[in-house]
């Protein structure tokens, strides 16, 4: 029994660090042709959620429909690790972030592991998608798995996107090194730290559900050459489109 639970235990974490850091084992997918994220669901069994999940991210959040929630949900930053490895995994450019950096939402802390880049963006807000979105990936002790997701407009170049474009791997490869100060890292979060809310998935496959989104209701700049040098490097966007909200409910 307990070693059951332990292997249970294990395996779970096997996927989520698959699903988090790599996914060289898994069935191939992509965002062109016959692997493009409409048939991620007939890729494999194990994408099948991609199909037939319920609470399927990204989503269109219209804003007239935002519930306001009454739960003192305060969401907390606590960053205070550097990034330490960049990683070019064929989807995105992803940062690592060195352990000890956190969130606090709802009374459950969750760990930032890395940071990644998606564009166009993946979520929209009032059916508008914008140049670039991060997610900032977490995981909490019971393997909860929580996304802050920052939009950047169109306007300033970023001088903290600049130094990570400046050290992204342009093929496919294994981490190489990075430093990017904390203080560096907070400067990608809005000032104002309000937030939209809702349950929703992995944006790739085997797109797992129950992970918490917060979608950050003010945005940082990125230039228009800032996110072309991205979209160059990946070759093609990187975002899924948006899913069915079904029976969700924004809060904020
Ligand atoms: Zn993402």
């Amino acid at each position: 029994m307990k070693l059951n639970k332990l292997l249970v235990s294990s395996l779970a974490t096997l996927a989520l660090s698959a699903t988090l850091f790599a996914d060289a084992h898994g069935t191939h997918w992509g965002y062109t042709g016959h692997e493009s994220s409409k048939y991620w669901g007939d890729l494999s069994p194990e994408y099948g959620t991609c199909k037939k999940g319920k609470n399927q991210s990204p989503i269109n959040i219209v804003t007239s429909k935002v519930e306001h929630s009454t739960a003192d949900d305060k969401l907390e930053f606590h960053y205070v690790t550097p990034g330490i490895e960049i990683i070019n995994n064929g989807h995105t450019i992803q940062v690592n972030v060195e352990d000890g950096s956190s969130i606090k939402v709802d009374g459950e802390e969750f760990f930032l592991k890395q940071f990644h880049f998606h564009t166009l963006s993946e979520n929209q807000i009032n059916g508008k998608n914008f140049p670039l979105e991060i997610h900032f990936v977490h995981v909490s002790k019971k393997n909860h798995l929580a996304v802050v997701s920052v939009m950047f407009d169109k306007g300033l170049e970023n001088p903290i996107i600049r130094k990570i474009w400046d050290k992204m791997p342009h093929t496919v490869e294994k981490g190489t090194l990075l430093y990017l100060d904390y203080e560096e890292i907070n400067k990608l979060l809005p000032k104002n730290k309000d937030y939209y809310k809702f349950t929703g998935s992995l944006t790739t496959p085997p797109c797992s559900e129950n992970v918490k989104w917060m979608v950050m209701k003010n945005q940082i700049t990125v230039s228009g050459s800032e996110t072309r040098e991205f979209l160059h490097n990946m070759h093609h966007h990187n975002n899924r489109p948006i899913q069915d909200v079904n029976s969700r409910i924004v809060k904020d």
